[in-house]
């Protein structure tokens, strides 16, 4: 099992290619906001626009980096240079509720690619089904963080990674960033892409009958988009 170098710990389930966040007051404090049922729409932007930050500056940790050393007016500076966002990375959002996430992204990295994927439940089968994808045409060249709030049973986010898979993008090149998960969900992945890196923000209890994360926070994009 590899050790991250990262404030960030290997949960419970075993799989060593998932993090946490470090919880901190300030965290506890964004997910206090961001959970409460009286909070109101513009709250919950703002704490998801935070964690979303917070959460990235975890991945671009995971990210490779190269020495180079550069001259301050005083003196050479022995430094580090991460990839570049608009040409070497993209982001790829679950429709809809991670568009939240991705416009955050895009806001700190302007003219950083977004894909999107619509996966919705199949009511016949009651299994996730792809709708729709539209995916960067270089993504296989691009280290790609795929964006999605909840991570409850982990069905669209398995059938998304075997999309972006299935476009050319080794699983080494693939971070998964979520705010909430469930122990679930992180099972499913951990069991269908164990080399895939996923970044979460707090691990819940389990998921209810209707398959929303306990305590969780209801449905995050009516609560983000208002439409609860
Ligand atoms: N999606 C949500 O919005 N909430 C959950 O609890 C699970 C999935």
């Amino acid at each position: 099992m590899t050790t991250p170098v990262l404030p960030a710990i290997v949960p419970g389930g075993g799989c060593s290619n998932h993090f946490i966040l470090r919880r901190t007051p300030y965290t506890v404090s964004l997910y206090t906001s961001l959970r409460a049922k009286e909070t109101k729409q513009a709250d919950f932007v703002s704490a998801t626009r935070k964690l979303t930050a917070l959460l990235l500056n975890e991945a671009m940790s995971l990210l490779p980096t190269f020495p180079r050393t550069i001259q301050t007016p005083c003196g050479p500076y022995c430094g580090l240079e991460l990839p570049e966002p608009s040409t070497d990375l993209c982001v790829v959002s679950i429709l809809r509720a991670a568009d939240s996430m991705a416009e955050s992204i895009s806001h700190q990295h302007p003219g950083i690619p977004v894909g999107k994927i619509l996966i919705q439940r199949d009511e016949e089968t009651a299994q996730p089904k792809l709708f729709f994808a539209k995916l960067p045409k270089d993504i296989k060249s691009r280290l790609v963080l795929l964006v999605d709030p909840m991570l409850a049973t982990g069905g669209s986010a398995r059938q998304a990674i075997a999309e972006i898979k299935k476009a050319g993008v080794p699983d080494a090149n693939i971070i998964m960033l979520s705010i909430v998960a469930a122990p679930e969900g992180l099972q499913a992945l951990a069991a269908a892409h164990p080399r895939v890196r996923v970044l979460v923000g707090e691990v819940d209890q389990r998921l209810n009958e209707r398959a929303y994360i306990v305590p969780g926070l209801g449905d995050f994009g009516d609560r983000y988009y208002g439409t609860d």
